[in-house]
């Protein structure tokens, strides 16, 4: 079956974008006032192992490879331009010290519900305490999250396409919500992103001028 080049990649995280854009119209990626070191205001929006100044280490996690090895370059592409970029965030697919995890696995159209017949990945946050896995932008200090990627899709496609669904699937693991413009986290796939642009990385001075990951983690 032919596949159109547009494909929604996450449509329930649209409609939450939607709804806080609508109480916070300076937003952007992510949630105002509620990142890790703005105090414990409410929503509140941070990884489990995160310490102000040091580098957030994240381990990846290979639940796919066994079943679509021909995926693995892709998500390692974009493995290593998410650890290029700016930020605190250092991905690996081994165990670091003091890591917070991201299990990146196999699905299919309905396996999740989530993964319908036009949706590539989708990200499950899960939060600290064993509370519900929420793929709906909600803000939470994540224990681990969960990524499903739709070999419906995934089969037909170059790396190129894959490589952005990692890439961006992995942008909201880290705290990323959608953002309007043309970036890796638009809300629609896009094989000329194939990890973060510096409006998802965000300015150095952390929320002032855009709410990147910079902003979240204070880098
Ligand atoms: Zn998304």
């Amino acid at each position: 079956m032919r596949r159109q080049a547009f494909v929604w990649v996450h449509l329930l995280a649209v409609i939450g974008l939607w709804v806080l854009a609508a109480s916070h119209a300076s937003a952007g990626h992510t949630i105002e006032s509620g990142s890790c070191w703005e105090g414990g205001s409410h929503p509140y929006l941070c990884r489990n192992t995160w310490v102000e100044g040091q580098l957030l280490k994240v381990r990846l996690i290979d639940e796919f490879s066994s079943v679509r090895p021909a995926w693995y370059s892709s998500a390692e592409t974009a493995r290593s331009n998410w650890t290029l970029a700016a930020g605190p965030q250092v991905l690996s697919w081994s165990p670091q010290t003091n890591d917070t995890w991201v299990y990146l696995n196999w699905g299919e159209t309905g396996n999740p519900a989530a993964l319908t017949s036009t949706v590539a990945g989708t990200t499950f946050n899960c939060p600290v305490g064993g509370g519900t896995c929420l793929n709906t932008n909600t803000a939470m200090n994540i224990w681990y999250s969960d990524l499903f990627f739709n070999d419906d899709l995934f089969d037909g496609w170059g790396s190129a396409l894959r490589t952005n669904v990692f890439a961006h699937e992995i942008g909201h693991a880290l705290g990323l919500f959608h953002h309007a413009a043309d970036v890796l986290m638009k809300s629609t796939v896009d094989a000329d992103h194939l990890g973060p642009t510096s409006t998802d990385i965000g300015p150095s001075d952390p929320c002032n001028g855009g709410r990147g990951i910079r902003c979240i983690y204070n880098w």
